[in-house]
């Protein structure tokens, strides 16, 4: 393709395609025309509504007011994820989006954690982490320099709509109507434009995927290919449904493990967004469904909607002149909250890429070579949750514990199994939260650092009790959670940075 991309079209108006219009019409609204193409008989998938510290800097690129955003999306603020019943049941965990204690040049925190407890001098690994214990103590404070790390929960739909709104705003042309037909460049396979049922034809130079699941342009169009990882994560179902608030919204996402399922329990300013996340193979879906209205609280505000996936990824997230954004991109489930931040990822990429003249292939496949390594590492992460666990009460969870499982993810739990060390790969998302994950399923190290042995007793425990200290007074200056979101949310917005 020889020509500067002047016209770009994107195909569907969930999270994904509204993310996209608003990124690329506030960020290049002058250089390129941006389209975009619903349709509100197909809807959204309605789910999506955790969120990883990343959307802040994203909402920051875009200048998007936090109390608007909030108000708009009955939006509440999240410091982590409480796993309950992972390790084993009755055991819980928190995996919180801060640093845990103090590194040093050598080792980090954990190694001295290691021996204090072997000493009996320290507390759970938790303990020494701000964001864990302001969840657990329901608080929240915007902190000078980000000095409290904090995702969102948001409802899905009205984020879209917000994002909608935002995006007309900077000149987003909205067609609505159902896309019936893809239409290629005979020469060179490239996307011409789109057909919809009523006739009507959108041209463009570049399109993007947002269609969801169905993945009309990357896959039914260009035959892109994909990668399932189902062998090594299990789930490939869920049910949702929406309740009424029954108590104030706490700062972090619940995740609950149950025989053959996880359960999700989102809090947002006006009711709680839960779900259960399923094996096929080892639960039905009426089972599922009856599971799942068992264990909620307040009256239900939606039906149940099931939903079935195939975890893995699109073989390319940019093929000839379409990218793949979203759901059409592949699917890793939502224990860590990943797909938005991996649709945020995909956006700002693009934007980087963004072709000058033509489309190169070369930067087209170091794209992709991106794209993949942020999906896999992500993928491992997760996979760790049902592979390191005592749980063997039942067949699912036995069958977690003895699957194969990615080479990478292998190295990395020997590694830290044998060292206690974790080592952050290129630009990987997750860092600090390994530690938290693997302390948190019962992944105790053989050994620490031989550096924390140069320390005596009295200085190690005077340095962990520092840390600890200095945590307990952080927390205290916090506002309950609930107070300083009504506050924030009514009131006049500033910024934080
Ligand atoms: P969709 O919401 O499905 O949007 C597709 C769009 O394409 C719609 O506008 C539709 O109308 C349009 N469309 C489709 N076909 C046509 C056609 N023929 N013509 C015109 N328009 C068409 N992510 C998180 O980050 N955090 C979470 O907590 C989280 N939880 C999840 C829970 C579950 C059970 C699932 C399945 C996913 C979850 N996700 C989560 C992922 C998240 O929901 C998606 O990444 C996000 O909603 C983006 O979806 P999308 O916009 O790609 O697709």
């Amino acid at each position: 393709m020889s020509q500067a991309i002047k016209k770009v079209v994107i195909a569907g108006g969930g999270t994904a395609g509204w993310m996209t219009a608003a990124a690329l019409s506030k960020l290049m609204g002058g250089q390129i025309e941006v389209t975009l193409v619903e349709s509100e008989s197909i809807g959204t998938i309605g789910v999506g509504e955790a969120t990883i510290p990343t959307l802040v800097f994203f909402h920051r690129l875009l200048g998007i007011d936090e109390a608007e955003f909030l108000r708009e999306t009955q939006g509440t603020y999240k410091l982590g994820i409480r796993f309950e019943n992972w390790r084993d049941v009755g055991k819980d965990y928190t995996h919180a989006f801060g640093v845990t204690g103090k590194d040093c040049w050598a080792c980090g925190f954990q190694h001295f954690w290691m021996r204090a407890r072997q000493l009996g001098l320290a507390e759970d690994f938790g303990e020494y982490c701000l964001e864990r214990r302001a969840a657990e103590a329901h608080k929240f404070s915007h902190l000078p320099n980000i000095g409290l790390n904090y995702a969102f929960h948001m409802d899905a739909s009205r984020y879209a709509a917000y994002l909608r709104k935002f995006s007309e705003g900077f000149g987003v042309q909205r067609v609505e109507g159902k896309i019936d037909q893809v239409q290629l460049h005979p020469h060179n396979g490239y996307i011409r434009a789109l057909k919809l049922d009523s006739g009507q034809e959108v041209a463009g130079d570049f399109f993007i995927d947002c269609t969801g699941m169905r993945a009309l342009l990357i896959e039914k169009a260009l035959h892109t290919g994909y990668e399932s990882w189902s062998h090594w994560l299990p789930c490939d179902s869920a049910v949702a449904v929406q309740t009424e608030a029954v108590e104030p919204p706490v700062p972090f996402t619940r995740s609950i493990a149950h025989e053959s399922a996880w359960q999700w329990r989102i809090p947002l300013q006006n009711r709680v967004g839960n779900g259960l996340v399923y094996a096929g193979s080892y639960q039905s879906d009426e089972s599922a469904r009856e599971q799942l209205l068992e264990n909620i609280r307040g009256k239900t505000l939606t039906d149940p909607l099931l939903i079935k996936f195939q975890t893995g990824r699109r073989r390319k997230q940019w093929h000839k002149n379409c990218l793949a954004v979203g759901l059409s991109s592949g699917f890793l489930e939502p224990l860590e909250s990943t797909s938005i931040h991996l649709i945020q990822q995909n956006i700002v990429r693009f934007l980087r890429f963004f072709p000058q003249t033509e489309i190169h292939p070369r930067e087209v496949d170091e794209f992709n070579r991106q794209c993949a390594f942020d999906m896999e590492r992500i993928r491992d992460f997760i996979i760790l949750h049902y592979k390191v666990t005592d749980r063997d009460d039942t067949e699912f969870w036995r069958h977690c514990r003895q699957m194969e499982i990615p080479d990478t993810l292998a190295a990395k739990i020997d590694m830290f199994r044998e060292t206690g060390h974790v080592f952050r790969e290129a630009n990987e998302l997750f860092v600090d939260s390994w530690q938290q994950v693997m302390l948190g399923q019962g992944l105790m190290p053989e050994r620490y650092h031989p550096l924390v042995d140069s320390m005596s007793e009295q200085e190690l425990a005077g340095f962990i009790q520092q840390i600890k200290r200095g945590v307990d007074q952080q927390v205290a200056s916090l506002k309950d959670h609930n107070d300083y979101l009504a506050n924030f949310v009514g009131g006049a917005s500033k910024s934080h940075s």
